[in-house]
């Protein structure tokens, strides 16, 4: 499934990353302690109307650091009309049309991307009048806001939804995120669950992803080079130009936009400063990232951010530490990592983590088993009776307080999604929905992929007979 990608354009300081945090805000409570939740991340994803997209803060976008603020403001303009689907163009009201407002406007002209001009600052009336000088700028919609106060943000919000392209079937389909009403009131029924267990699962999609220069292209360029990986035919699997097929231990699996990795360096070096954005389309397209990092570096905040795209996507995640050949090793070097990245970075508690070398070719082999072992764990479907059993077990050993934790039950794979129905969900401490991830991963693993606990309110029996009463009564009279 691939979300929409709305960039959000604009010189500094207008207001991109306050109008980003108001549109991505309440969606990052799913997964807990993901990276990249603070002020300064660049993806995320938003939700309005029951349409999801990708919001992407170009301002945060490190495209070529140090250049000139223009030069790097044209680059995100350019960013973004070759991979968004939709502009958000932002402008200052309270500064007025500034010399480079223009450029970037002539440029959005000319590209045949829809583009929504937003006037921010448009904190009262008056800003808001004085925010009609902006109509020069010969973009339209516009829409004066003030992202600060959320004055007009819901306005904005209808316009960008509405200026989307139309949504595919399987995002649609696939838009689990929170269950559908009909399983408010109980467990699944025969239809659903038959449905569920009929999920068509081809063979896995796996985005090789990661900053510039982790070994990407040296990684694919190794595999699609390897004689036993390589599949000419694949029979029954449809996939687009840009991905290509291997088998892996004779099974195949489809590497997400190959195209976009390989091509760079063959033909442009600037080519790669797209590769942000096209790496998010992937990672949506895919059921697992190979998330690659250098080992030379470290795990880096911009690490960080990609493995936080992808767990917020619901997407499996194989952590490769590259370049691994040129690190000092002695009996316990590994070790040592696994525990200073487990320690900075919980949520990497229960991912897989590979040591390799995509120039020698160490463990370059193993990087797809895990990943296709994550892909398998991603569409694990837990019998309600077991999920009930593990459940009724943690709730005994550990009763949450002030909560009554009646059942649980799986609603979706990928990522496996479980509804734990309460009598008060607003009641459910952070630490608890950590303590029953675990229980639950202790149980059945689930490694690599990210899991989904949603707290249902349900009344109890007895309340609800309670009040069921009176309105019987009422109906005697
Ligand atoms: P960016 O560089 O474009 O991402 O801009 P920021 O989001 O960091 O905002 C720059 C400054 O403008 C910050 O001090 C914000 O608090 C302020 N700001 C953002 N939106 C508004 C608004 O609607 N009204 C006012 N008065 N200030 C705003
Ligand atoms: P990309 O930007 O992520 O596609 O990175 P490249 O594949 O172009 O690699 C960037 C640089 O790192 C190149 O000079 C590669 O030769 C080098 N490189 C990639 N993988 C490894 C590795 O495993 N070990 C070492 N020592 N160098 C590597």
């Amino acid at each position: 499934m691939s979300l929409p990608v709305v960039a959000i354009v604009g010189r500094p300081n207008v207001g991109k990353s306050t109008l980003f945090n108001r549109l991505v805000g309440e969606r990052v409570a799913i997964v807990e302690d993901i990276p990249g939740t603070t002020r300064d991340r660049v993806y995320g994803t938003g939700e309005w109307n029951g349409r999801r997209f990708t919001l992407v803060d170009t301002g945060g976008l490190e495209l070529e650091p140090g250049t000139h603020i223009e030069a790097r403001v044209q680059d995100q303009a350019r960013v973004a009309i070759e991979e968004a689907d939709l502009i958000l163009f932002m402008v200052d009201a309270a500064v007025g049309i500034a010399p480079l407002d223009h450029e970037v406007a002539d440029r959005l002209r000319r590209a045949a991307k829809p583009v929504i001009l937003v006037v921010n600052k448009a904190d009262n009336p008056r800003r808001e009048l004085e925010g009609a000088e902006f109509y020069a700028l010969g973009i339209e919609p516009m829409i004066a806001i003030s992202a600060q106060h959320g004055r007009s943000t819901g306005d904005l919000a209808d316009l960008l939804v509405d200026a989307l392209p139309p949504a595919s079937p399987e995002e649609t389909e696939a838009d689990l995120g929170e269950p559908a009403s009909a399983f408010v009131d109980g467990d699944l029924s025969e239809t659903e669950l038959a449905e569920l267990a009929e999920t068509e699962i081809g063979p896995p999609r796996v985005a090789i992803v990661g900053r510039p220069n982790t070994g990407k292209s040296t990684f694919v360029n190794r595999v699609l080079g390897h004689e036993r990986m390589i599949v000419s035919d694949l029979p029954g699997t449809t996939r687009d130009p840009v991905d290509s097929a291997v088998a892996v231990d004779g099974e195949p699996m489809i590497l997400v936009d190959t195209a976009g990795i390989r091509r760079r360096g063959a033909i442009d070096r600037g080519i790669e400063r797209y590769s942000v954005l096209r790496s998010l389309k992937a990672i949506d397209r895919a059921d697992v990232a190979v998330v690659l990092t250098d080992a030379q570096e470290g795990y880096t905040a911009q690490d960080a951010h990609v493995v936080g795209y992808v767990l917020e996507a619901g997407k499996g995640v194989v952590l490769v530490i590259n370049k691994w050949d040129v690190v000092e090793k002695d009996g316990h070097t590994a070790d040592d990592w696994l525990k200073a990245l487990r320690r900075e970075a919980p949520y990497l508690a229960w991912a897989d983590i590979v040591f390799a070398s995509a120039l020698t070719g160490q463990r370059v082999e193993r990087i797809l088993h895990e990943a296709r072992r994550v892909a398998e764990e991603r569409y694990r479907r837990v019998p309600t009776a077991e999920l009930n059993r593990v459940v009724t077990d943690a709730v005994r050993e550990h009763p949450p307080s002030h909560v009554r934790i009646y059942y649980a039950t799986q609603v979706a794979v990928a990522p496996p999604t479980f509804v734990v129905f309460v009598n008060d969900p607003t009641l459910i401490h952070f630490s608890y929905r950590r303590y029953l991830e675990n229980r639950i991963r202790a149980e059945y693993g689930f490694l690599g992929t990210p899991i989904k606990l949603i707290f249902r309110q349900r009344v109890s029996e007895e309340s609800a007979r309670r009040q069921a009463r009176p309105r019987r009564i009422a109906r005697r009279r």
